[in-house]
């Protein structure tokens, strides 16, 4: 018996660990855990979704596979056609659906590092390769370097970020004009759009242009922003002529009842949530001071909901160890090709920034 060969040295994707398996590990109750390390969101779902959830109708009978109230609510949420839209088990289901579909083995993907490391872990998986064109010190993409990798690879997939994680910049425009001259497909993340704009990002997403372009998909995701992570519920807009394929490749229940009921009464309360959103927009700034007050951290511009930080004259993965074992804070700890030793914070409640600076004095 025997695997696919390309899975064999395949180095698995690292997640991150829930609540539980922290608490246990710590021997700590979950309320003395600060989690700043996968950008959650603190406050979790409205208190009417938590009712929605609590009263569901019909968790014993299969959900629908074409997510048809969501995508209508989704339709006047982003001014997207319900036709050109498709929820997923989080936004991560879609890269993969999205790979999936388009990828022979050995075909090419382009991805612009550091960024979000499903893009090329999900390469792999589906047999294809993922060329990488760093970004620049300040993380803005390499605009010479991704014309001659598209030239030299023809790309099928190019994943780009924005605003990105892990270091929270927005692409301009005018860049994510140019990458739709290329002649590829631009599968273009904005997991974390809501953060980096008024009106939850609403003009500066490119969304709106899906249906009228054919080399554009965008994906969003209900993670972060409406605090939903636990549950995975993410969507995409897609153009038309990629639709039947993918609802034919997607597993049929892919979006489950509470998910899907959650999102849903979400998007009814949308209003609330922008000003949870707002919160965490004030609270990011109090954090960015307040990190530039540590002498040995050095923090780059976001407009996410994280900050990422250099950390200099010490041990990165130690700084993680310690706020960890003895403060119960959890970080996001980088080392690798233009991250090295870095940190990730995400942005939490008015108490974790305290508890966090606190402990960073300390
Ligand atoms: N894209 C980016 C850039 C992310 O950071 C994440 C989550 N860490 C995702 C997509 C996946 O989001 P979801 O929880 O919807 O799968």
């Amino acid at each position: 018996m025997k695997i696919r060969s390309h899975l064999e040295s395949l180095p698995p994707y690292t997640p991150i660990e829930p609540f539980e398996v922290l608490s246990a590990r710590l021997g700590r109750n979950p309320d003395q855990i600060i989690k700043l390390d996968a950008n959650e969101n603190p406050y979790g779902p409205l208190p009417a979704v938590r009712d929605a959830l609590a009263k569901l109708d019909f968790p014993h009978i299969y959900p629908d596979p074409e997510s048809r109230a969501l995508r209508s609510s989704l339709e006047a949420f982003t001014g997207v056609p319900a036709e050109n839209l498709l929820a997923g088990s989080g936004a991560d289901e879609l890269i993969d659906l999205q790979m999936r579909v388009m990828l022979e083995p050995g075909d090419h993907v382009l991805s612009c590092p550091p960024t979000f490391g499903m893009y090329s872990f999900d390469s792999e998986l589906n047999a294809a390769r993922c060329i990488e064109v760093p970004r620049h010190a300040d993380f803005s993409i390499d605009m010479d370097s991704i014309r001659e990798a598209v030239k030299d690879y023809h790309p099928k997939l190019f994943f780009i970020t924005s605003p990105n994680n892990p270091d929270g910049s927005v692409l301009d425009t005018k860049t994510i004009d140019a990458l739709l001259e290329l002649p590829t497909l631009i599968v273009l993340d904005e997991a974390y759009i809501e953060f980096a704009d008024d009106e939850l990002g609403a003009r500066l997403s490119r969304i709106r242009e899906v249906p009228s372009r054919e080399n554009l998909v965008v994906l969003r995701t209900f993670s972060k922003w409406a605090g939903l992570a636990g549950l995975r519920i993410g969507y995409g807009a897609f153009p038309l002529w990629l639709m039947p394929t993918l609802w034919k490749s997607k597993q049929p229940y892919n979006v489950n009842v509470a998910a899907s009921v959650a999102a849903h009464v979400s998007l009814a309360h949308a209003d609330e949530l922008a000003k949870i959103v707002a919160l965490l927009k004030n609270e990011r700034e109090r954090l960015y001071f307040a990190l530039q007050e540590i002498s040995y951290l050095q923090t780059y511009p976001t407009r996410s909901n994280f900050i990422l930080c250099r950390v200099l004259e010490r041990d990165a993965s130690e700084l993680k160890t310690v706020l960890a074992q003895e403060h119960g804070i959890f970080v996001r700890y980088f080392n690798k090709p233009g991250l090295r030793d870095h940190i990730r914070i995400s942005v939490g409640r008015p108490q974790d920034t305290d508890a966090l600076i606190k402990a960073l004095k300390e």
